[in-house]
């Protein structure tokens, strides 16, 4: 399923096989993860790195051909996420922080993803997955970005006991349980009047839910904002006890409207977190049995993406969509 115009659907496509480079897997898809990244591409609110493209960075593949090095044997399955390749030389890669890479390359943006039959992906960017016993493949898929970037942003809330979740989809319905795992209280903030969406995370465990409009009963340690909407970040300014931290979990976000000093005085901050690093990628799948993170799918056969996407728009379902192999 092929992006070949930026605002408009998604189109069937038959493309000549990928051909794999030296360090590159190729991979058969089983199952791929969608992200609300995919539908800001879809949508044109982020510039895709080349059309025609294939979206998709959530990829559970199975190794058709291994890489020159061997990292990956035929036959195994591999996680496919959105940090597709870095240069391993700037000052980010250096320092750890790959997430920040000034020439890094996403799948699904730079390289073609997931949303396909066949695919190719670096072998030293493909994750290990925990066992099919007890993650088949479409129950893993949205691990791999929902679940490992809302982990990312779980550790910028340090030792947050009081923690809100603004905008409950696929990623903050993964966080939730590692956040509750680790003792901590959830606030889950969904879109006004959603008692769906309200009922979906008290049953996830979360102490209080209501609309994004609403003030928690408690003021909150941290904030992770899940929702691209920038009128929530001052929302969950509010909500914040002195020291707190919001976390902007998303890509992409309409602008912030200002708001008084006084919102932001007495140590409260606000942050970003930018894509993942291979070591939260290895850190959270490890972490996942553990708890054990269980994940919410519906699923669409691949022919229906532009479906999948619709729907992710809509709201219309509770947790994450995965697309399965054909
Ligand atoms: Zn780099
Ligand atoms: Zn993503």
């Amino acid at each position: 399923m092929v992006l070949e115009t930026a605002g408009e659907p998604l189109q069937p496509a038959e493309l000549p096989d990928p051909v794999p480079g030296p360090d590159d897997v190729l991979l058969r898809v089983r199952a791929c993860g969608i992200c609300r990244t995919d539908l800001h591409l879809r949508d044109g609110e982020l510039s895709p790195g080349h059309l025609p493209l294939v979206l998709g960075h959530q990829i559970v593949g199975e190794v058709l051909a291994p890489d020159a090095a061997g990292l990956h044997e035929a036959g195994t399955r591999v996680g496919v996420p959105w940090l597709g390749w870095t240069c391993g030389e700037c000052r980010y890669c250096r320092s750890g922080r790959e997430n920040l890479c000034e020439r890094a390359r996403f799948t699904g943006r730079d390289i073609d993803g997931g949303y396909a039959e066949l695919t190719v992906a670096d072998a030293r960017f493909c994750l290990p997955l925990p066992p099919e016993r007890d993650y088949p493949d479409l129950q893993v898929a949205p691990l791999l970005c929902g679940g490992l970037i809302g982990y990312r942003a779980l550790q910028m809330a340090g030792e947050a006991s009081r923690l809100g979740l603004y905008g409950f989809g696929a990623s903050a319905h993964l966080v939730c349980q590692v956040a509750i795992h680790q003792d901590c209280k959830v606030y889950a903030f969904t879109r006004p009047r959603d008692e769906a969406g309200q009922a979906f995370a008290r049953e996830l465990g979360a102490v209080w839910a209501g609309g994004s409009d609403e003030t928690p009963p408690q003021p909150l340690d941290a904030a992770i904002v899940f929702a691209p909407a920038g009128a929530l970040v001052p929302a969950a300014l509010r909500a914040l006890a002195p020291g707190g931290t919001v976390i902007c979990a998303g890509i992409h976000m309409s602008d912030i409207p200002s708001f008084p000093y006084a919102d932001l005085w007495r140590e409260r901050s606000i942050r970003s977190v930018a894509n993942l690093t291979r070591e939260d990628g290895t850190a959270f799948l490890a972490l996942a049995p553990q708890v054990p993170v269980r994940t919410t799918v519906t699923t669409y056969e691949l022919a229906r993406a532009e479906q999948a996407l619709a729907d992710l728009r809509a709201g219309a379902f509770e947790g994450a969509a995965v697309l399965t192999a054909i």
